[in-house]
């Protein structure tokens, strides 16, 4: 037994190997340990670089963060356990007794609820803006806001943020800008590029792209920002684990193709579902009868791969078509491989009252696609029998 100790327990090191893996290999210890504790006092005083203790960070950590900051342009970047955790380690990081925050009116569910509910539960206030609409910014965004979180395309009504004019009010009030890139992507639209102060990912969604992992990832420019986050992150548990990051790093590897395809399906989707007579409007900043269109095509390199559509008639119509489209998961997330549907006011917005979703446009009847990178042709069969079942109701 006390050899099986020796040798199992107390751990012998990974074999010598002249080779060098072409895969990052995935970091899962907790503990990473030191010849000597000079050694480790070295490393913490960032004289040498190392680990040490998982929750502090991690190789596929690095590695990802890394790779997603070339991505957005930032000089620094970090990864966080889900989108959620990034947003919340901002204001974890930087808000102060009195500080108040700007919102978008559309945004994630969570982020709205966050911003509704558990910021103001702590004491800061939250204002809000419509980010469609930039006459609304300077009465949202004055001196003692110090965050301003927006969408860049908002979920689930695809309206296109006014983002010079947001930046500019933003900077002028003193405020960080965070933007919530997830819909975007960062091959459509760079944030820090334009203004913004730190940019966020879930990247649960398109950039991992199989549904098999929640993530998250800030970056920005100013690296003391990121570094007083990332201490937040180590002090409040929220950093993400190796093998998350593991599996991200390989489905971002396709990120580029199944964007690209993701994307053509979005159009295709869109334009079959503008001339259905089951549909009674399509949002798709890619369609020229969105009302954000030419500020979109300003603006962003590609219009992205959700559609929002509203069914002729109330809920039932909306049931009938999601039975009907049984091969079509339906579930609340986005960006996976294969198309999915769900209906935002039972779903994502379901904690946020009618009256507050119906002025938001979000109606029972209205159903969100994230488009998969399945052939067209299939996506086309599977949308016109459920609208066709719809109709029966
Ligand atoms: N932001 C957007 C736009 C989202 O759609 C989501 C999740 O659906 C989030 C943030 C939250 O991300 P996560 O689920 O990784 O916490």
């Amino acid at each position: 037994m006390g050899n099986l100790q020796r040798s199992v327990v107390r751990r012998a090191m990974t074999p010598n190997n002249a080779g060098t893996p072409l895969v990052a290999p995935l970091a899962s210890s907790v503990l990473y340990h030191y010849e000597n504790a000079s050694q480790l006092e070295a490393v913490h005083n960032g004289e040498i670089e190392g680990f040490d203790y998982a929750r502090d960070g991690d190789p596929n950590a690095v590695s990802l963060a890394d790779k997603l900051s070339w991505m957005e342009g930032a000089k620094a970047g970090i990864m966080t356990s889900s989108g959620m955790s990034a947003i919340s380690a901002v204001f974890l990081a930087v808000l102060e007794k009195g500080d108040c925050i700007a919102a978008a009116s559309q945004l994630y569910g969570r982020s709205l609820l966050m911003t509704k509910n558990d910021l103001p539960r702590m004491g800061f206030e939250t204002h809000r803006f419509d980010a469609s609409d930039p006459s609304t910014f300077t009465e949202a965004i004055k001196p003692g806001t110090r965050v301003v979180l927006a969408e860049i395309i908002s979920n689930p009504m695809l309206r296109v943020t006014h983002f010079t004019e947001l930046a500019e009010a933003a900077k002028k009030a003193g405020a960080l800008l965070l933007v919530d890139n997830t819909f975007t992507t960062p091959s459509n639209f760079n944030p820090l590029a334009h203004g913004a102060d730190l940019v966020m990912h879930s990247v649960t969604k398109i950039l991992s792209g199989h549904s098999d992992l929640n993530l998250g990832y800030l970056g920005g420019n100013d690296p003391a920002v990121i570094e007083r986050v990332l201490e937040v992150t180590k002090t409040m548990g929220l950093n993400s684990s190796p093998y998350n990051c593991w599996m991200a790093e390989r489905g971002l590897n396709t990120f580029d193709l199944r964007l690209d395809r993701a994307q053509q399906n979005a159009k295709k989707l869109a334009q079959l579902l503008e001339t259905h007579p089951m549909v009674t409007k399509v949002h798709y900043p890619g369609l020229e009868s969105h009302p954000d269109h030419d500020l979109a095509k300003s603006m962003l390199a590609g219009f992205g791969t959700i559609v929002s559509f509203v069914l002729k008639g109330a809920r039932p119509q909306a049931d009938a078509f999601l039975k009907a489209a049984e091969n079509i998961p339906y579930g609340p997330t986005l960006g996976d491989v294969a198309t999915i549907v769900i209906m935002p006011a039972a779903a994502s917005h379901r904690k946020v009252p009618p009256n507050e979703r119906r002025a938001l446009g979000i109606e029972d009847n209205l159903i969100r696609v994230s488009l998969g990178i399945e052939d067209f042709n299939i996506i086309e069969t599977d949308f016109k029998a459920a609208l066709e079942a719809a109709a029966l109701h």
